[in-house]
């Protein structure tokens, strides 16, 4: 999908950049089914390309991550950025 200005945001943990595309089941299993049995070893393949989705790397939540330039995506990212903890200020001297 193309990237929209200002990146992604993820709705569970807050993480803001790029989602990750995630591909279910394994390449071992589909190299093994193409071996042995080429139909099971097609559906297989069909499977996984079509069950493809964006997660986020964090949390790795399915199709979590929203255009953080959206009214919801900026809701998050400055609830975000209010909750990450700010540099210690050194105006109390102990
Ligand atoms: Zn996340």
């Amino acid at each position: 999908m193309a990237s929209p200005v200002g990146g992604w945001i993820c709705i569970r943990c807050g993480f803001h950049g790029q989602p990750m595309k995630v591909t279910k089941g394994s390449f071992g299993v589909e190299l093994l089914l193409w071996l042995f049995f080429c139909l099971p070893g097609l559906i297989y393949s069909i499977w996984r390309l079509t069950s493809r989705y964006d997660a986020c790397p964090s949390c790795l939540a399915p199709s979590s991550m929203i255009p953080a330039n959206s009214p919801e995506g900026q809701r998050l990212l400055a609830m975000h950025q209010a909750s990450t903890p700010s540099p210690p200020t050194p105006d109390m001297p102990k």
